[in-house]
C-alpha cells in the first residue's frame, strides 16, 4: 500500500528524517583544574542528544571565558589552544540539537551569558519550557529585548527582572514562572548550580571526580573522565556547588517523578543508567517483554542497527531464535544528502544500511526496530530485507505505537506525521509490507523497567507520545502557539 506519508520527498538522509531526536545534553564541573577539558570530553561522550552546536563556558571564580559554535564537539574542543584558553576550576558545557535547518543559528548556540545585575551567570538547558512563548510574549510587551530564539532565554529575562537578593533567588523566583521539562545547569562566578523539572522528565545525573562534583544528562559523559555515578538528581531538586560543598533543596511543589520513558528506549545511550536501570538492560528486557507479547515463526531475529540491538538480543534469546547482523550500518553518512533524481534517491537508502545477504537470503526474518515515527525508514528497510531473499518479515517494535507529539524537549513530528496516529496496526502492517507487525504493550514496556503495569491513576512514567497523556500543562499549545512547528520559538535544547 502506497502512502503520501511513506513516500516523502525527502531533501535529509530518509533514515535521519524518520526517529525521534532528543535535544540537547549538558555536562558540568565543580572543583577541577581541567574542567574545560574534562567537560569537553564529557560534551563528547553525550555528542548523540544533540548535534547541531556545542559550547562550553568556564569561570576561574572572577571571569567567565566561552567558547560556542555550530558543530561537533571534535571540530571545536579537539584543539589544544581552545581548551586552554577556557580557563578555571569550573565549567558548563552543553551540545544542542538542531530541529530544522532554519534554526541554526549562532546565538543559540548554548550556554548562554549574560552580564547581570549580580554579575555574570551562564545557563545551558536540556528539555523544552512549554510556556516559554506566552511568557516572553509579556516580557516583550514590558519591553525584554531577546536575542535568541531559543525558550532558555527567557529564564535569563525572568531573573533580570526578579527581586530576590541573591542569584539562587532570582533563579528560583524565575523558575516558578516557568513549566516544564527541564534539566539546568547554570554558574554564576562562584557556584554551580543544576535544577531538574518538578517531575524529572528530563534526566539529570550527579557524580564524583575525588575531590570535584559533576553533573551530566547521562552516566556515559562520567564513564569517559573516570567519575563515579553517586545519584540522579531528583525531581524539582536545586542543587547548588561552591566551596563550601554541595547543598540540595526542593523549592519547587513536590510532585510526582514522571520520568521521560523513551529514554529508556531510544534516546540514551545503552551504557548509560538511570534511577539504578541500565538502559541496555532494560532494551533487552523489552525484547524479552515483546516476544512473549508477540512470537513470530522465523529462522532469524535481525536488528535495525544501532538502536534495536539490544531489544533484537532479548527477543532472540526469549524466543529461542539465532540472532544475526543482518543488517549492517553505514556510521560514515552525514545527515545531509540531497538527492538529484528518483533513481539516485532510491539508491540512496543503502547509504546508511544495507542488508547482509548470505545472512537473510531464503530465511523468514523478525526485524526489530525501536520505533515507527512516519513510517519510512521501516517500509525500506522491509523493502532491503525482501530483497535481500527473505522469505517472510515481521516487524517487531520496541516501544508502543507513537501516536502523539512530544512537547517536552524531543523533537517530533507533527501528529499528523506520525504514522500511528493516523492508521491502525494491521493497516501500516501493510503500508509497510511487512507479513506481521506487532509494537511492545504499554504494560510490557514498564514491566521493562521494573514495574507491574503502568499505573493509570498516576502512571510512573511519562508515556505521553504513546497515550497523549501529558503530565507536564501544555500553556503555550493550549494557547495554540505552533510550538515544534515554528523556527520563531521552538525548542532548542
Ligand atoms: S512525550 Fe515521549 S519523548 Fe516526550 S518526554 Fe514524554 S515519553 Fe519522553
Amino acid at each position: 500500500m502506497s502512502h503520501p506519508l511513506l513516500d516523502q520527498d525527502m531533501t535529509t538522509n530518509p533514515f535521519d528524517d524518520d526517529k525521534l531526536r532528543e535535544e540537547c545534553g549538558v555536562f558540568g564541573i565543580y572543583g577541577h583544574e581541567d574542567a574545560a577539558a574534562l567537560t569537553a570530553l564529557g560534551l563528547h561522550a553525550l555528542q548523540h542528544r544533540g548535534q547541531e552546536g556545542t559550547g562550553i563556558i568556564s569561570s576561574d571564580g572572577d571571569k567567565f571565558f566561552a567558547h560556542r559554535a555550530l558543530g561537533h564537539v571534535g571540530e571545536h574542543f579537539s584543539k589544544e589552544d581552545v581548551i586552554k584558553g577556557l580557563k578555571g576550576h569550573m565549567a558548563i558545557g552543553h551540545n544542542r540539537y538542531a530541529t530544522t535547518g532554519g534554526s541554526s543559528q549562532q546565538a543559540n548556540v548554548q550556554p548562554l551569558f549574560a552580564e547581570m545585575e549580580f554579575g555574570g551567570f551562564a545557563l545551558g538547558q536540556n528539555g523544552n519550557l512549554t510556556n516559554a512563548l506566552t511568557v516572553r510574549q509579556q516580557l516583550v510587551r514590558r519591553g525584554s529585548i531577546f536575542q535568541a530564539t531559543t525558550d532558555t532565554e527567557v529564564i535569563i529575562h525572568l531573573m533580570a527582572l526578579a527581586r530576590g537578593a541573591s542569584v539562587i533567588d532570582r533563579l528560583v523566583e524565575a523558575m516558578r514562572q516557568l513549566e516544564g521539562a527541564y534539566s539546568l545547569l547554570c554558574m554564576s562566578k562562584e557556584q554551580l548550580i543544576a535544577v531538574r523539572d518538578p517531575m524529572g522528565v528530563r534526566p539529570l545525573v550527579l557524580g564524583r571526580l575525588g575531590d570535584a562534583y559533576v553533573l551530566a544528562s547521562e552516566t556515559c559523559a562520567f564513564d569517559i573522565i573516570g567519575a563515579e555515578y553517586e545519584r540522579d538528581v531528583e525531581p524539582g531538586e536545586l542543587i547548588i556547588i561552591d566551596q563550601n560543598g554541595l547543598q540540595s533543596s526542593r523549592p519547587f511543589n513536590d510532585q510526582p517523578s514522571r520520568f521521560c520513558v523513551f529514554e529508556y528506549v531510544y534516546f540514551a545511550r545503552p551504557d548509560s543508567f538511570f534511577q539504578n536501570h541500565a538502559v541496555y538492560e532494560v532494551r533487552k528486557q523489552i525484547g524479552r517483554e515483546l516476544a512473549k507479547e508477540a512470537p513470530a515463526l522465523a529462522d532469524v531475529v535481525v536488528p535495525v542497527p544501532d538502536s534495536g540491538v539490544p531489544s533484537a538480543i532479548g527477543f532472540a534469546e526469549q524466543a529461542g531464535i539465532p540472532f544475526d547482523l543482518g543488517i549492517i550500518r553505514n556510521h560514515y553518512v552525514g545527515r545531509t544528502f540531497i538527492e538529484p533524481t528518483d533513481e539516485i534517491r532510491h539508491l540512496g537508502v543503502k547509504l546508511k544500511h544495507n542488508a547482509n545477504r548470505r545472512l537473510i537470503e531464503g530465511k523468514r526474518v523478525v526485524l526489530v526496530d525501536d520505533s515507527i515515527v512516519r513510517g519510512t525508514t521501516s517500509k525500506k528497510i522491509v523493502e532491503m530485507v525482501r530483497a535481500a531473499g527473505a522469505k517472510a518479515v515481521h516487524m517487531r517494535i520496541s516501544s508502543p505505537p507513537t501516536t502523539h507529539s512530544c512537547f517536552y524537549g524531543v523533537d517530533t513530528p507533527s501528529q499528523d506525521k506520525l504514522l500511528a496516529h493516523q492508521y491502525s496496526i494491521k493497516e501500516m502492517a501493510e503500508m509497510i509490507n511487512a507479513d506481521s507487525l506487532s509494537f511492545v504493550s504499554i504494560d510490557g514496556l514498564y514491566r521493562a523497567v521494573g514495574e507491574a503495569k503502568r499505573n493509570g491513576d498516576a502512571p510512573q512514567f511519562c508515556d505521553a507520545c504513546f497515550t497523549g497523556d501529558y503530565p507536564v500543562r501544555l500553556t503555550d499549545k493550549a494557547a495554540n502557539e505552533p510550538i515544534g512547528t515554528d523556527d520563531k520559538v521552538r525548542k532548542q535544547a
